[in-house]
């Protein structure tokens, strides 16, 4: 998914692009309301993460301009204004959700995951596969797969870009512990059970899985959807 991400303060925007970065997402910055205006107008996102204190162009005033250019991308406001009549002003505007500062960066994560589920609608199909966003379940014709944890996270990760090649590294996080990513061959153990797990369900099912997890030599892995009868 395509995030732009405004904010100002360097340390926060550095902290914020390091989650939005581990999610598998492609984070674009803009660190003033002008500029991201000029961004919103010119290119397409999948969410907005906006500070409203911004320098050139306040926050909700960017937010004004979006909505009223009908552009209904999912946007989450993150501010220090934290008082009930910025919220409610923020959630007027057009907001889908609002996060006063501090915040957790794992409160964040949960709110932008929340927010891109709702924008992708309930589940996603790539071949055989339907993947629920809500119950984060995986079915092959009519059989749920089993799946772990953390083999659910790397397929997560892998659908949310199909077709785009996400970097071992950033699986590797995804599936790390408090905030220490997870070995190279651990990636690799992963993917490769989902491998497996996929082709079994689909040959219980007796159909073609439609699908196959790619590995891009030196750069990581992509979900592809495969073309009938290859
Ligand atoms: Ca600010």
């Amino acid at each position: 998914m395509k995030v732009l991400l405004v904010e100002d303060d360097v340390t926060l925007q550095r902290g914020l692009r390091q989650v939005l970065n581990t999610g598998g997402h492609q984070t674009v910055l803009a660190q003033d309301g002008l500029h991201a205006d000029t961004l919103l107008k010119t290119e397409n996102f999948d969410l907005l993460v906006l500070d409203l204190g911004l320098p050139r162009l306040d926050g909700l005033e960017v937010l004004q301009r979006l909505r009223q250019r009908k552009q209904n991308l999912p946007v989450l406001v993150l501010s220090a204004r934290d008082q009930t009549e910025d919220r409610v002003r923020g959630l007027d505007t057009g907001a889908d959700d609002y996060l006063g500062k501090p915040f957790e960066l794992s409160e964040f994560e949960a709110r932008v995951r929340a927010l891109l589920r709702r924008g992708q609608g309930a589940t996603v199909c790539i071949g055989a596969l339907e993947w629920s966003w809500e119950s984060r379940q995986a079915w092959i014709g009519k059989t749920v797969m089993t799946l772990s944890q953390l083999e659910s996270t790397v397929l997560e990760s892998l659908l949310q870009s199909p077709g785009k090649i996400i970097a071992k590294t950033a699986l590797a996080r995804r599936i790390g512990e408090d905030g220490i990513a997870a070995a190279d061959n651990m990636v690799e153990v992963y993917i490769h059970r989902l491998r497996k797990k996929l082709a079994e369900s689909a040959a219980e099912n007796a159909i073609e899985s439609g699908l196959e997890i790619r590995t891009v030599r030196g750069l990581g892995y992509m979900l592809q959807e495969l073309q009938p009868g290859k």
